[in-house]
């Protein structure tokens, strides 16, 4: 069956959109730690990040440093973390956090409430940085 990633990756699932290329597609986590939280995933159905091969997993890297700068031109921030988890869905996905301090990373802290309107800003704002950048 189809991870939930998977479909919003075909737009079976709504998402707000940050970037796509033909192997990696970037989207707002819907519950978010901070303002402009994204989530990198590859196209490519599979679990357990270390168990991409190392070429795809080298692209997905460098993919997530371009959405990060596009992330760090519209949030305020000291820099955009990063995590990986996967424990919530099975579909391997990097975590790009924009952070100010240490803490900002906290999974304990309350999560970011967002209108719509917001998400969809944040998005568009975010967005019109990354197409900039070349991918
Ligand atoms: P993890 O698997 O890394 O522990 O967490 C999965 C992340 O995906 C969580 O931060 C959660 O908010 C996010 N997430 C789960 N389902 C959806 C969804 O349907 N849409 C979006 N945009 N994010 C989701």
């Amino acid at each position: 069956m189809a991870t939930i990633f998977s479909k919003i990756i075909a737009g079976e699932i709504p998402s707000y959109k940050i970037a796509e290329n033909d192997k990696f597609f970037a989207f707002l986590d819907i519950n978010p730690m901070a303002k402009g939280h994204t989530l990198v995933v590859p196209k490519q159905e599979t679990d357990y990040i270390f168990d991409l091969d190392d070429q795809l997993l080298g692209e997905m890297a460098v993919f997530a440093k371009k959405v990060a700068a596009g992330i760090e031109a519209v949030i305020p921030c000291n820099r955009v973390g990063v995590m990986v988890l996967g424990l919530e869905v099975p579909h391997a996905h990097i975590h790009l956090i924009p952070i100010r301090k240490e803490t900002d990373m906290s999974l304990a802290n309350p999560r970011v409430k967002l209108s719509k309107e917001e998400f969809e800003e944040i998005a568009e704002k975010i967005r019109g940085k990354i197409d900039l950048i070349s991918f």
